[in-house]
């Protein structure tokens, strides 16, 4: 069987070491890198599956190392970083990153963050050319332009059946709100969080059998929404 190997770019020996060392209990291979150009030269020999990245390394920052990476891969990119600003999240998910995890954590969410991955891209290598995507109970026929909740077939407008692809074809990844308005509306005039709230509202009233606590699409508070995999 395939043993993930994931890419750990971190120039903070103690965090590294807990790191690899949560990475060796669940029998993940690892490669390691202190710096940006070594991180970007890792990336391209290995082909990791997943690459953990800081953003405060010594000879650049970590934002650019994902834009060098996105130039020819979309490997996932999962930030583990000490900013814990929005706009620092924001600005590395824009970037390309797949994820964003906060320091201090644990080591359990971390590993929930590698599953959660590491299912994504299982899902996508399953699902590539497919026109049907399943995700729980939800269903969308790409082809026919129409999604069911089990039977029934859901009543959506274009702006919520467009919200609901994007965030499928992108399932397990955060998007953020510049993200997804310059996606479903296609320029930056609409760009209005306000907006996208209110159509994630009506979309949800339609998806989630408790909107109050969404199943499908969890919402990232300032930062964007991430549709989840339902068992
Ligand atoms: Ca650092």
């Amino acid at each position: 069987m395939h043993k993930p190997q994931i890419l750990v770019v971190e120039d903070d020996a103690p965090v590294r070491n807990l790191i690899t060392t949560t990475l060796k209990t669940q029998d993940y291979k690892y490669i390691v890198a202190g710096t940006g150009e070594r991180a970007i030269m890792e990336a391209s020999t290995h082909q990791p599956d997943i690459v953990l990245l800081d953003l405060g390394l010594p000879d650049m920052d970590g934002v650019e190392v994902i834009g060098r990476i996105r130039s020819w891969s979309n490997m996932p990119i999962i930030v583990i970083s000490a900013r814990s600003e929005d706009s620092d999240k924001i600005e590395a998910l824009d970037a390309g990153a797949d994820d964003y995890l906060t320091k201090p954590f644990s080591v359990e969410e971390l590993l929930a963050r590698l599953r959660a991955t590491l299912r994504r891209l299982t899902i996508m290598q399953t699902d590539a050319g497919e026109s049907v995507f399943t995700n729980g109970k939800l269903k969308i026929d790409y082809a026919a332009g129409c999604a069911w909740l089990g039977d029934s077939e859901l009543h959506l407008t274009s702006t919520e059946y467009k919200l609901l692809c994007l965030m499928a074809r992108n399932i397990g990844k955060v998007l953020t709100h510049t993200y997804i308005t310059r996606n479903v509306w296609g320029s930056s005039w609409d760009n209005d969080v306000a907006s996208l709230r209110v159509f994630m509202a009506t979309l949800r009233k339609k998806l989630e059998s408790e909107p109050g606590s969404p199943q499908y699409i969890q919402t990232h508070i300032g930062v964007g929404y991430r549709m989840l995999k339902v068992e």
